[in-house]
């Protein structure tokens, strides 16, 4: 049994197996046993149902979701953490391994809607990419909890008129009611991150899908953000329709003032522009 929860036992296990950790993979162990099962227990997933867990490391998180009777899908990278976690897991009926990159195994696994549920202390380097590739696939899950760096939780949390609010804000709450859960300390890591982490949940809004236009809309809107969104608008039309003035059309429908910017905008603007913009037949 591996002691997933003192830095001294972990440095000797991973030396006895030949392994280091790898910062470029975002490596981080949670060795603190009470978060784990606070997370675990948040995720609130009835037995017997489906999650995937991103960067399962050697296991310690998958080992108390398959205690919840849980199936597992575990997407892990590191070679080494994969020998181990076959040697750990192989004899479990609801242990699945994929190999590999997430950013790139995560669509095959996909087609067919197979997991409700998704989980994981994710490697920070690659969070915001995957979560915004899986909202903007339309990969949607029940519910997730996810940890990651604390400035990318209040990013994915903040709402409207905050600093923090972003276009990531925006496309977290196109899909999902997302809450902040607990602050993780450093010191509840192996090695020690150089900043706070966060656990936030996301849960399903079950709102219709939205138009394909919103994801490049939502770039184009927050790529100046010193400029008004008129400025961007009229730029984003100009390349779709060859038309820079339909903006000012698209600003009146949707009731936007010609001088607020991006993050003066609700989610809600958001998704009814896009929906305008998708209307239009030239
Ligand atoms: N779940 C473990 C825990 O909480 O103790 C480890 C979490 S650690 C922050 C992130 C994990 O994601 C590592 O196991 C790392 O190897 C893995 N990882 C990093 N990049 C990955 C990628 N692109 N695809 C799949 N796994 C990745």
């Amino acid at each position: 049994m591996i002691n997933y929860n003192s830095s001294a036992s972990l440095r000797a296990f991973l030396e006895q197996e030949g392994l280091g950790m790898r910062k470029k993979f975002g490596q981080n162990f949670l060795i603190n046993p009470a978060v784990r099962q606070t997370l675990v227990d948040a995720l609130d997933a009835p037995n017997g149902s489906e999650v995937w867990e991103i960067g399962p490391g050697l296991g310690a998180m998958t080992a108390i979701l398959l205690e919840k009777g849980l199936k597992v899908k575990a997407f892990e990278i590191d070679a080494g953490f994969i020998k181990i976690l076959k040697r750990e897991f192989e004899r479990e009926n609801n242990f699945c391994l994929v190999e590999g990159d997430v950013l790139k195994t995560w669509k095959s696994r996909a087609v067919k809607r197979e997991a409700e549920y998704l989980f994981g202390n994710l490697p920070y380097n690659i969070a915001s990419a995957f979560l915004a590739d899986l909202i903007e696939g339309g990969c949607l899950f029940k519910r997730m909890v996810v940890t990651v760096q604390k400035e990318v939780a209040l990013r994915m949390t903040a709402s409207v008129g905050s600093p923090d609010y972003s276009s990531f804000s925006v496309l977290c709450a196109s899909a999902y009611k997302v809450k902040p859960l607990t602050v993780i300390r450093p010191s509840s890591f192996f090695p020690q991150p150089n900043v706070d982490s966060m656990a936030v949940m996301l849960e399903n809004r079950n709102a219709p899908a939205v138009v394909p236009v919103f994801f490049p809309l939502l770039r184009a809107l927050f790529s100046s953000r010193r400029k008004t969104i008129k400025n961007n608008l009229s730029v984003f039309c100009a390349s779709r329709f060859g038309n820079s003035a339909l903006s000012a059309r698209f600003l009146q429908e949707n009731a936007i003032n010609s001088s607020q910017r991006a993050e003066e905008l609700t989610p809600e603007i958001f998704l009814s522009l896009a929906k305008s913009i998708d209307n239009v037949r030239l």
